[in-house]
């Protein structure tokens, strides 16, 4: 039988696109910058749907694009130009299974979006904390498959941090059954560490099992005006003394960033916006930022600042930061940049990206903002005024090896939590070392030896190295 007519019967008529117009938003990233043709899109219900698939794709060695929200930002998700391509989207598998309070775990599909994971643990009483702009639509797949980070990796880690056990349709179609809610198991290799962060590469990702933390009880915010980042780094390192892990929220944004979000309350040069949380329910969050910004603007590090006063005060000071990516992409869209240095260098890395800029590539608009606490900015390059993205076109290669260049050499990454995608690859050959990349290669071997899963991402082909 025909591919498609195959699928067809394995998963029914509404369960796959074959239509131009029916797949033409699951080809296309999230910022519309790659588009390629897939045979079909399948959307499956269930575990064995998946398994049934691999099999079928490997009978007919079609290889097979693993899609969640589609709101990755390195083309990880969307077929690759010239080979032929199943999309397998997730949309449809979207059950949480258990929610477990004793032992402090949900298990969940791998379609559900993360907004609805956290809902889910907040109505029980407790958080799950993985959160940034696109959770509403970023799936729990796609999110443990690029190791998503988001504004509170500071005091509460990544998606690594949160994944428990996970459940994985391997490239025979086999599904490993590593569903445990344990935080501790040290029985051999932890293989789900290498499906977490492999971008759909190794393993398709069917459900997982989070940790559940703590709600906290009370929360305070601010944001803070400063004069650069170096100054944003004090009060930073200043706040993070008297407040330890209860920190946690520290996102830094120069003017033209704030902008892209919205109108800031007061002008300043950058910008800081902090959370504290509390597990007790009284006002020690608030009265502990007002005692740490007293100081700071007394000593200058602060030019200005407003503590939210209520809830909705606090997501409005929030949504300023939330904003940026939808505002710089609807301003017109940058070349982006997720780089990642040691906390030491933040500042370093900031003027460094700056003077390379104002030197090579004069009137082009930096747009600087991102997870301050973590070392990891997004250093994103926009046009000069008046001129669009594809002005940059000619000199997007230089701007964008030049800025990780700068990473790099400070002792960071070019990727700090957007992943690899199609779009990093030539940095991944320029700066991973050949022992990692072989290992790479070995391990995609022993788990993909046909290559089925997500061809074109993640690993450099061998040529882009030599
Ligand atoms: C406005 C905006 C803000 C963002 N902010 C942040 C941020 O603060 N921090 C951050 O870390 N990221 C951020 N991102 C990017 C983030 O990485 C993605 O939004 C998210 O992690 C990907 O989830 P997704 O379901 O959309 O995955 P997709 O984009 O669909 O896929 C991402 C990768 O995972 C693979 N994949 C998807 N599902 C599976 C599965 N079930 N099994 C195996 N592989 C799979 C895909 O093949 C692809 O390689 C942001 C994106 C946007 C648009």
């Amino acid at each position: 039988m025909p591919f498609v007519a195959a699928l067809k019967t394995l998963l029914g008529e509404h369960g796959v696109l074959t239509e131009a117009q029916d797949r033409a938003a699951f080809e296309r990233d999230w910022r519309g910058l790659v588009q390629h043709p897939a045979l079909a899109v399948a959307l499956p219900k269930a575990t064995e749907q998946v398994s049934e698939i691999v099999k079928l794709c490997a009978a007919h060695n079609i290889a097979i694009v693993p899609q969640g929200g589609n709101t990755g930002l390195v083309a990880g998700g969307v077929p690759i130009a010239n080979t032929p391509q199943l999309i397998l989207s997730f949309n449809r598998m979207n059950t949480i299974r258990a929610l477990d309070l004793e032992a402090d775990s949900i298990i969940a599909e791998a379609g559900v979006p993360l907004a609805r994971v956290r809902e889910a643990a907040a109505t029980a009483g407790r958080l799950f904390p993985v959160s940034f702009a696109a959770d509403g639509t970023a799936q729990l797949g796609g999110a443990i498959s690029t190791n998503a980070g988001g504004v509170q990796v500071l005091s509460y880690g990544n998606m690594r941090a949160q994944v428990l056990g996970l459940e994985v349709v391997l490239a025979d179609g086999a599904i490993w059954h590593g569903l445990h809610a344990l935080p501790k198991d040290n029985t051999g290799y932890d293989l789900k560490q290498v499906f977490i962060g492999a971008e759909g590469t190794l393993g398709l990702i069917t459900a997982a099992c989070l940790r559940l933390h703590p709600a906290p009880r009370a929360m305070a915010a601010a944001l803070v005006g400063t004069g650069s980042a170096a100054q944003a780094m004090a009060l930073f390192r200043a706040v993070r003394q008297v407040a330890g892990p209860a920190l946690t929220l520290c996102e830094f944004m120069t003017a033209p960033a704030m902008q892209l979000g919205g109108t800031p309350p007061f002008a300043a040069p950058a910008y800081l916006l902090l959370e504290i949380s509390a597990l007790e329910d009284d006002a020690t969050p608030q009265a502990l930022l007002e005692r740490v910004l007293a100081t700071a603007l007394a000593e200058g590090t602060a030019s200005d600042a407003v503590i939210a006063q209520s809830g909705q005060q606090r997501l409005a000071l929030l949504g300023l930061r939330e904003h940026i990516p939808e505002g710089e992409l609807a301003a017109g869209g940058a070349l982006k940049h997720d780089i990642a240095v040691p906390l030491g260098r933040m500042a370093d890395m900031v003027a460094q990206a700056e003077s390379f800029i104002a030197q090579h590539h004069p009137g082009c608009r930096l747009n600087i903002f991102g997870h301050l606490g973590d070392g990891n900015l997004h250093i994103n390059v926009r046009p000069p005024s008046g001129q669009s993205l594809a002005a940059l076109t000619p000199v997007k290669a230089a701007i964008t090896s030049g800025i990780e260049a700068i990473a790099v050499s400070l002792g960071g990454s070019f990727s700090a939590e957007h992943g690899i995608g199609q779009f990093r690859l030539s940095a991944m050959a320029a700066y991973k070392s050949p022992e990692s990349l072989d290992l790479m290669r070995r391990l995609k071997q022993a788990f993909d030896p046909a290559g089925l899963f997500n061809p074109g991402k993640t690993i450099p082909p061998e040529r882009l190295h030599d």
